[in-house]
């Protein structure tokens, strides 16, 4: 029995430049990784494309789930592995376009293997006229189009068995994960700031995470269980994660207490803003990264974001900036984050909701309105009341990572911190 094969494809845009083997050689890695715990026999990179090569016991329906969530493929597609023979070459190439629907096909071959006797011109043109002639056996009003076919059939002639694969299955493109840098992305719990920092993690940039809670009157209707459900979510895309948890109901109170009712909900955001500024900070991020959508809530709007934002010297990127509501619903869903948003949770803002929220704060009026605020004792306090957790992926699954090590001291769970 032949060992499955999986051809991924990467796109060429990012491999301009010099940094061509260093994204490589983090697009292998995470490939691998992503593959943890998956029986696989060896990956090979022959010029433009990763061969993954399992192991006859494994899963490939599981290979492929994996291979689906990894930044940087395009595409990929099963190969079946035959004998290297060009009937049997036309025999499983026909196997392959006979279910896909199109009226155009093309197919291209490649001959890594210079030992096989026919160059790839040939096997085109053999592979091509046999999969036409039962194309038009079965009725099927088919072409060949080379420069624009609707589909492609592949053939691969390397060391070992031959690869015939039509049916492409869609990457995650983006670029290689942990390739663009490090930010921290103030997660809700919501929507919004979970699809936010996956489309961030996309193009390469190295999330940690920032969560805001208040106490739920009863156990279980705080939003961490939903923030720490959101981040292990993210960590099979980012392969690890780390979230910081901070109490935040101390600060609303003081807010509350001290500040006018209309800025509540922004005074709130910028005391997230800079207590998540000394926490990026600290894993030595660049940014920071909010779920904030252009006018969908009145803290929203586009003064009350650069309001907010001008609590911070670090910069704020707001990927959904420009997104519909629809728009973000529809990537939470495809990965994964909408049913662990839909999940009710108390947000720790809501508690002390303005009546009727400034809608136009400038930089200057929401200094004014926090003027009779200890800043520096408040963040100060975020900063210390904050706890971390940590997730690994192993197996296909993020898990929690408990111990804690010299090399790695921040890595506590609740109940050490708790006790600490
Ligand atoms: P989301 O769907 O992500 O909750 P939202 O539409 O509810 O966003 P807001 O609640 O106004 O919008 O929050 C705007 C952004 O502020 C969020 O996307 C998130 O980045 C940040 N944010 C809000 N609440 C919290 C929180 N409790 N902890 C961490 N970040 C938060
Ligand atoms: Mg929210």
């Amino acid at each position: 029995m032949n060992s499955p094969v999986i051809v991924a494809h990467y796109h060429e845009l990012w491999l301009k430049g010099r940094n061509r083997k260093f994204f490589l050689r983090k697009l292998a890695q995470a490939l691998r990784q992503a593959l943890d715990g998956i029986p696989v026999e060896r990956i090979e990179q022959p010029g433009d494309r990763f061969l993954v090569r399992l192991r006859p016991e494994a899963l490939v329906s599981a290979a492929v789930e994996r291979i689906e969530r990894v930044f940087g493929i395009v595409y990929f597609a099963v190969a079946q592995t035959i004998e290297r023979d060009l009937d049997a070459l036309c025999a499983a190439a026909w196997a392959e376009i006979e279910p896909l629907k199109f009226s155009t096909f093309a197919v291209r071959a490649k001959r890594s293997d210079k030992s096989f006797p026919h160059n790839a011109m040939k096997i085109e043109a053999t592979v091509g006229r046999f999969l036409l002639d039962k194309l038009h056996a079965a009725g099927r009003n088919a072409s060949v189009n080379l420069s624009e076919p609707d589909i492609t059939c592949r053939v691969e002639i390397t060391p070992g068995p031959a690869l015939v694969y039509a049916r492409k299955i869609p990457g995650a493109g983006g670029l290689p994960t942990n390739t663009g840098g490090r930010m921290l992305c103030l997660l809700s719990g919501g929507y919004d700031s979970a699809v936010a920092a996956y489309l961030m993690m996309k193009r390469g940039a190295h999330l940690s995470f920032a969560h805001f809670y208040g106490t739920g009157a009863r156990p279980g209707e705080s939003s961490i269980h939903v923030a720490r459900e959101l981040a292990r979510r993210l960590t099979l895309y980012q392969l690890g994660v780390k979230l910081w948890r901070i109490p935040f109901e101390p600060i609303q109170r003081e807010i509350v207490r001290y500040a006018p009712e209309s800025y509540r909900i922004l005074l709130y955001r910028r005391m997230m803003m800079r207590i998540a500024a000394v926490l990026a900070r600290r894993d030595h991020a660049l940014a920071l990264v909010t779920g904030d959508s252009l006018g969908q809530v009145a803290s929203q709007t586009l003064q009350n974001m650069v309001a907010v934002g001008d609590a911070t010297l670090m910069p704020v990127f707001r990927p959904l900036a420009g997104t519909d509501k629809l728009e973000i619903l529809a990537i939470a869903r495809k990965i994964g984050t909408y049913d662990i948003s839909s999940e009710p949770f108390h947000d720790c803002c809501p508690i002390f909701m303005p009546r009727t929220p400034e809608l136009y704060a400038t930089p200057k009026s929401v200094a004014h309105a926090e003027a009779n605020l200890d800043l520096a004792a408040l963040v100060q306090q975020g900063v210390e009341s904050a706890t971390l957790e940590r997730f690994r992926y192993v197996n296909g699954i993020a898990e929690e990572v408990t111990s804690v090590t010299r090399d790695n001291p921040d890595s506590v769970t609740e109940q050490q911190a708790a006790s600490a």
